[in-house]
Formats: structure tokens, C-alpha cells, sequence
């Protein structure tokens, strides 16, 4: 299987303040304010990705060693049945949403107005970048923006394909695509911008933050971090292993949500490490994960290192898995059982295919162990109980739940997703995006044909009395 190396794309960045300039002038101009322009730009998205499917499948095989089925089911048809069902409710999102008017303030009516914010950045990472790319540029296109979307330039050939696509689909005097590494994102972020919308680590959505408080940008990180998993002893074991270790085993746990770790009672853990194994190696159909196509690649050497990194001081033991190859950017599906909650494999977001699992006495223990750390992105239960699942959603903080599976909360285009804490701020899908990118103003209209002279001074005695009485 061939595979990019990691390159730095092209990196013009004497021109990047044109083209922020020309598309803020197609903003100016009032071009994409009309809910047909937005339309016309969403059905645009939708059909690239539909007509050229093909080329995105093999761009984010080349880019990823992604399964072909993985690349289209994750970049190119979800990402595309989202963008036609924002398509079908934008005129009703772009409706003047009618409020309530208190007596003091009658008779008059009052409506919050969502309007575009102007000219937004979108900074993308490479673990799925189409979809993160193109679900916030839908949003915002929604909402009516000009948008300037930067693909990964760890993701070279998928970038390449969306600069060279974009502009014959959607409208170029309002949609820019620039493309490059850390110098041109590091250019794009001293321009002003009236959004920024980041996905990617932690340490770099501090660095964006950062630039946009230079300019008062208000942004949304979408970021990472470890996402836990509370099995609990009333939970379906066998169901549950199989759906975590599918969450580890998709885009080889390059997944911003995939289940990070691990937390079990002693009482069933080595059945359930059984069922894990039993489900890695059903996945694999008795093939090697090295050569298996249905084994996503790491994404390229220094990841795979960071990976092994992970793999070579964690004082656990190795119950599956342990093995991995740089020139082949491949690390085995690995479980580890009660590694050293000091050593890296805990410490950091893992982003790969290691499972580390975690013996608690209690589902007090549990809960303690996730509230100890930052606020997950995701935290995911598995249990039979309500009462068990509404007790650890109370007394736990993330920016989503999955009960009984992992992942899948992504997908309902009216669940917002989004961080909480270091897993970052704002959230978009659906609606909830389409808000993220508006200025949702407020705005009261009152009649002139009644005008008490009560409400105005002189303040006397009497008028005061009454404005009491009222208040
Ligand atoms: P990445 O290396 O592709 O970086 C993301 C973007 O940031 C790229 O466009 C890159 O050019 C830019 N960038 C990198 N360094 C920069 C710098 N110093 N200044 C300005 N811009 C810079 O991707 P990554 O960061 O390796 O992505 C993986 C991380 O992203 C993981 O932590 C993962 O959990 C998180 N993630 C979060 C989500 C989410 O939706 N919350 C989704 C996917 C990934």
C-alpha cells in the first residue's frame, strides 16, 4: 500500500492576506447573504462529494491505508446526507425565532434574528479530514458566512483533492481553501477573522486561542483528550467488548472520541479482557492487522513512535496485541491491563489502538477516577441499570454520552457536539452549529401609537408610586 509521507503542503503565505481580502469582499457585497446562494453552496458540497466519492475514497486510502467502506462511510456519505438535511431545514433555521414580551415592555414584539458573523476560518486535523472539514464549512456557509477552510497538511493527498475540488463546486469569490503546515495556519491566525473554528489537539487549540484574542475572535475548539469507558458489573459484557474494541479497531483508534480507557470491576475483568480478545481477532478474520485492509494505518512514522512510546513504559501487563513497525506504520490492537496512572499511556490522549483497562473496587472508584482527570469529550457507560447510568451522567461533566456504545452520538445531527474544559468549547451539528456561526441578535419593535408620559421624568411623587406598584 502506498503512503504519503508527512509533508508540508504548499505554503504561499505572502498571498494569504489577498485571499482573506477577496473573500471578505465577497462577503461585503452582500453575496452570500441570500438563502439561495447558501443553497446553491450546500448542494454544491453535497454533489462533490458524491460525484468524486471515488477519488476521496483513494485520497484517504493513500493519505490514512483507510478501508475503503471506513473512508466512505465516515467522510463521504454521512458527511454528505448531513449537508443535504442542513440544506433541508435552513429556511426554517433563518426564521426570525419569535419571544415572549413582559408587560413592562408591552405592547411590543420581540424576535431574535440569526444574521451571519462575516468572514470565518475552519482549521481541520487529518484523523477524518473531509467530514471535519466540511461539516463546520456547512454550518457556516448556512449561516450565511464567507468561509476560509484549511485542510491538514498531515492528510496531503486529501488536502490536495479539496483544493482542487472546492472551487469548481462551490463559489470561490466567498469559499477559500489554502492549503499548508504550522506557517500558513500561523499566517492565517494574524489575520482578522469574525469566527475561528479549530479542531485538533489541545496544545494547539491554546495557540489559536490565543490569536484570537488578539483580534477578539470568538472561536470554538474542538479538541481531545481521554475519552473514558465505565463498564459496569450489570452491564452486557459481551456486547459491550464488542462495540469498544470496534471503537478502538476504527481508523485504528485515530478516533478525536474513540474509548480511550477502561474502568471494570476485579469480578469481571479477565472475562471481559476474554471477550475483548475474542472480538479483536473476529475483527481480523485470522489475518495479520499488519497487512489486513480493514485495518486503518498510522497515520505516519512519528505518530507510530509516539504509539510505541506509549507501548514501552507503562508497567502493566500486555493481556493482546504489543507489536508494532514504524516503516509500516502499523501498531498492533493492544489491551494492557492496570498500566501505572503516572505513565504516558495514561497521562495522554492515546490516539491509537492501544486499550489500556483499569481495575476498580467500586463504580464510586470509577466515577472518582474520571472526575480526578479533565473533563472528557466523551464518557461512555455501559450498564443495564437506569438508575446506574443517570447517577454516573450526575456525577460526572463531558461534552457527550454514549450508553451502551461508543461513538454513535455523533451521528443524530441534533445532538450539538462539542468539549467541555480541556476537551475544548462550542458546539455545532445540525442546528447547533448553524447558531455557532450566527449572530443571534435581539431585537424589540415597538408601536409609536401609545407613549405614556408616566415612564419619562420628572420623576414625581406620584408617577414613582405607580412604576412601584407596576414593577
Ligand atoms: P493536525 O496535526 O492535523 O493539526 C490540526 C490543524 O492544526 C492542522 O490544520 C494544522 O495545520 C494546524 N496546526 C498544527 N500546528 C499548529 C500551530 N502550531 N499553530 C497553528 N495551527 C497549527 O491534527 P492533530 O492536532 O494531530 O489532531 C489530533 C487531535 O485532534 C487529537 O487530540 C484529537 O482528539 C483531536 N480531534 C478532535 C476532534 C473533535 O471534533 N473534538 C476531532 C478530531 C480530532
Amino acid at each position: 500500500m502506498a503512503f504519503h509521507t508527512e509533508t508540508t503542503a504548499p505554503n504561499d503565505t505572502a498571498n494569504i492576506a489577498d485571499t482573506v481580502a477577496a473573500v471578505r469582499a465577497g462577503f461585503d457585497s452582500g453575496l452570500t447573504r441570500p438563502v439561495s446562494w447558501r443553497l446553491d453552496q450546500l448542494r454544491g458540497l453535497s454533489a462533490m462529494l458524491r460525484t468524486e466519492s471515488d477519488r476521496f475514497e483513494a485520497a484517504l486510502a493513500s493519505d490514512l491505508g483507510k478501508p475503503s467502506i471506513e473512508g466512505y462511510a465516515a467522510d463521504i456519505a454521512t458527511v454528505a446526507s448531513e449537508i443535504d438535511d442542513i440544506a433541508k431545514h435552513l429556511p426554517k433555521w433563518m426564521k426570525p425565532r419569535r419571544v415572549k414580551v413582559p408587560l413592562t415592555v408591552q405592547p411590543g414584539r420581540a424576535y431574535v434574528l440569526p444574521q451571519p458573523l462575516g468572514v470565518t476560518l475552519i482549521i481541520a486535523p487529518w484523523n477524518y479530514p473531509v467530514q471535519l472539514l466540511l461539516l463546520p464549512a456547512a454550518v457556516s456557509i448556512a449561516a450565511g458566512n464567507a468561509c476560509v477552510l484549511k485542510p491538514s497538511e498531515v492528510a496531503p493527498a486529501t488536502s490536495a483533492l479539496l483544493a482542487e475540488l472546492l472551487p469548481r463546486f462551490t463559489d470561490s469569490k466567498a469559499i477559500a481553501t489554502v492549503e499548508g503546515g504550522v506557517d500558513t495556519s500561523t499566517e492565517l491566525l494574524e489575520q482578522r477573522f469574525d469566527y475561528i473554528f479549530y479542531t485538533g489537539s489541545t496544545a494547539v487549540g491554546r495557540i489559536v486561542h490565543q490569536a484570537a484574542s488578539r483580534h477578539l475572535t470568538p472561536c470554538t475548539l474542538e479538541l481531545g483528550g481521554k475519552s473514558p469507558v465505565l463498564v459496569d458489573d450489570s452491564a452486557n459484557l459481551e456486547v459491550a467488548a464488542r462495540r469498544i474494541a470496534w471503537g478502538k479497531w476504527l481508523n485504528a483508534g485515530q478516533t478525536c472520541v474513540a474509548p480511550d480507557y477502561v474502568l471494570i470491576s476485579a469480578t469481571h475483568r479477565d472475562r471481559f479482557v476474554e471477550l475483548l480478545e475474542r472480538s479483536f481477532a473476529e475483527f481480523a478474520d485470522g489475518t495479520d492487522t499488519r497487512t489486513n485492509p480493514d485495518f486503518t494505518s498510522i497515520v505516519n512514522e512519528r505518530h507510530t513512535e509516539r504509539l510505541r512510546g506509549l507501548l514501552a513504559n507503562h508497567n502493566g501487563t500486555v493481556a493482546f496485541g504489543g507489536d508494532s513497525d514504524v516503516a509500516d506504520r502499523w501498531v498492533e490492537p493492544t489491551i494492557i491491563i492496570d498500566p501505572d496512572p503516572d505513565s504516558p499511556v495514561m497521562q495522554e490522549e492515546i490516539f491509537g489502538p492501544i486499550l489500556p483497562i483499569i481495575t476498580v473496587d467500586s463504580l464510586a472508584d470509577a466515577i472518582s477516577f474520571v472526575t480526578d482527570r479533565p473533563h472528557p469529550l466523551a464518557l461512555y457507560v455501559f450498564a443495564e441499570h437506569d438508575d446506574t447510568i443517570e447517577h454516573v451522567i450526575d456525577h460526572t461533566s463531558a461534552g457527550g454520552t454514549c450508553i451502551n456504545h461508543v461513538i454513535q452520538h455523533l451521528l443524530p445531527s441534533d445532538l450539538p457536539f462539542g468539549g467541555v474544559g480541556e476537551s475544548g468549547f462550542g458546539r455545532y451539528h445540525g442546528r447547533a452549529g448553524f447558531d455557532t456561526f450566527s449572530n443571534l441578535r435581539a431585537v424589540l419593535k415597538k408601536p409609536t401609537r401609545i407613549d405614556p408620559k408616566l415612564v419619562y421624568p420628572p420623576y414625581t411623587e406620584k408617577k414613582s408610586k405607580l412604576i412601584r406598584r407596576f414593577l
